[in-house]
């Protein structure tokens, strides 16, 4: 394998065909076919993510993927912001639509039309639906598999309330699920800003987004939640009945989770020079019995392998013996390759005696275990597992983020691979020019302030010299 810090890219493309997560090869430029190995996993990760959406209250719904081109104009900036990424379906069978439809590429404009249906009055409120779904989008930057392609897996969640405030608490719910579910459960450390005025969601009054790092020291953009105002309810009249008998505009969010992009995060943090590392809640396969076997002993060895992975599949454990004709050392390297958590070998010796030798994927650490103690063993090791991936993911996280006062500062922490805060005039809209300006020499963007932190500024714009009014992050970007 390529060395991932020194030449991610390769290591990228080469993780993906290797583990078999994906193949490039259908007919449809920026289309992908993802495998079973890479879906089995974020089917995994669809589930925590919507067991949080739902113990906060989400319901599931699903919306029809295509729309019409005149819901998209409702709402003007949202219809300016996306139009350039549309897929159109203009045809039926021989007949050409009297209305092109939009292959969705986010729902808001199928979604709202019908919460003017539904809510009534402030008895229907607050409405929390969820949606998970794929989206279509025209993309024209370079498509990577997981990180950006045309189509794409996440969920939408829509919400609308009777007050601004509980839109608001509903934007840090949307920021407690990433932290519940991405470093939680998935292990992948981020931080959240809030993105400057020029680089909000279309038609939202602010944009929240998560940031991790990826090894080749640039950031990708995980969810991001958007505090929508009453724009999108003025333009679809989303209203209620107020206690006072009148007709009041809904305050809406909307947040998107996108699990293909999340899952590259996952592969890309946690992955070494040998292959896949996965969270043991999210690998297809947990523990994987490998046969060491001698003359004389192979067939007691082999039926104790069966046996081995069928009593841990009877405990809901995702095992297998690795029967194949190949030699021990290559199915390591293909399980290590595929980052399957645990490997159990196998020789005469252990099928005799009972006590079993077991490798931790993330560390090559080897313990021995009592046949009778695996399971549980199992559940202990993979929970101080994940505990060790998040602590080396964290550390690597830190050892990025860095500071700079002058724009030559900052072009030196970039080419480190650094997010590197700086002094700006504004992460509203009068820092837009200092921002394009600051991109058109050192190629980094600007993420925003942190969120959460009142950081406050000091000095002077690295860009126009102006008092700073912010501390912004900045970073080259996926
Ligand atoms: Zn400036």
């Amino acid at each position: 394998m390529k060395n991932k810090k020194a030449d991610f890219s390769e290591w990228y493309s080469e993780i993906t065909k290797e583990a078999e997560l994906c193949d490039l090869r259908y007919n449809v430029k920026g289309f992908v076919v993802f495998m079973p190995w890479s879906v089995i996993s974020m089917k995994k990760m669809y589930s925590v993510y919507e067991r949080e959406l739902e113990a906060t209250g989400h319901q599931p719904a699903w919306f029809p993927a295509l729309i019409p081109e005149s819901n998209f104009h409702r709402e003007s900036k949202h219809v300016e912001g996306f139009t350039p990424q549309v897929f159109w379906v203009e045809h039926a069978g021989e007949n050409a639509l009297e209305e092109r439809l939009a292959m969705r590429p986010t729902s808001e404009t199928a979604i709202y039309q019908m919460y003017s249906l539904w809510i009534q009055g402030k008895a229907d409120l607050p409405v929390k639906i969820y949606h998970p779904s794929q989206v279509w989008r025209y993309e024209t930057k370079a498509t990577r598999p997981f990180i950006r392609s045309r189509e794409f897996y996440w969920i939408e969640s829509h919400n609308a309330f009777a007050t601004f405030p509980e839109s608001e608490s509903q934007v840090d719910e949307d920021m407690r699920m990433a932290e519940n579910a991405i470093f939680g459960h998935f292990g992948v450390p981020f931080i959240f800003f809030e993105r400057p005025q020029w680089d909000k969601f279309p038609g939202a009054l602010s944009t929240f987004a998560a940031d991790t790092m990826m090894p080749d020291g640039r950031v990708l953009q995980l969810p991001s939640t958007h505090l929508l105002g009453q724009n999108f309810a003025k333009a679809f009249d989303v209203t209620f009945l107020n206690e006072k008998g009148e007709r009041e505009y809904c305050y809406q969010t909307c947040y998107g989770p996108c699990i293909s992009r999340i899952y590259a995060a996952v592969i890309s943090v946690h992955g070494d020079d040998r292959g896949l590392v996965l969270p043991y809640e999210l690998a297809p396969l947990q523990a994987v019995v490998v046969p060491i076997l001698k003359k004389g002993s192979e067939k007691e060895v082999e039926k104790k392998a069966m046996q081995l992975s069928d009593s841990l599949s009877k405990k809901g454990i995702r095992a297998k013996a690795d029967l194949s004709e190949s030699t021990p050392g290559f199915k390591y390297n293909q399980w290590e390759m595929k980052g399957v958590p645990f490997r159990i070998e196998l020789g005469a010796r252990e099928a005799e005696s009972g006590e079993l030798t077991l490798v931790r994927r993330d560390n090559g650490k080897k313990s021995k275990v009592r046949e009778g103690e695996l399971a549980d063993f199992l559940s202990s090791e993979s929970a101080s597992m994940l505990a060790d991936m998040k602590k080396k993911a964290v550390e690597e996280f830190e050892s990025r983020l860095s500071k700079a006062i002058s724009l030559k500062e900052l072009m030196g922490e970039l080419e480190k691979g650094r997010l590197v805060s700086v002094p700006f005039c504004s992460n509203g809209m009068e820092g837009k020019s200092c921002a394009e300006e600051l991109k058109e020499k050192c190629g980094g963007d600007v993420r925003g302030t942190r969120h959460g932190r009142k950081e406050k500024a000091e000095g002077n714009c690295v860009v126009c010299g102006k008092k700073a009014n912010a501390l912004v992050y900045v970073a080259r970007q996926y």
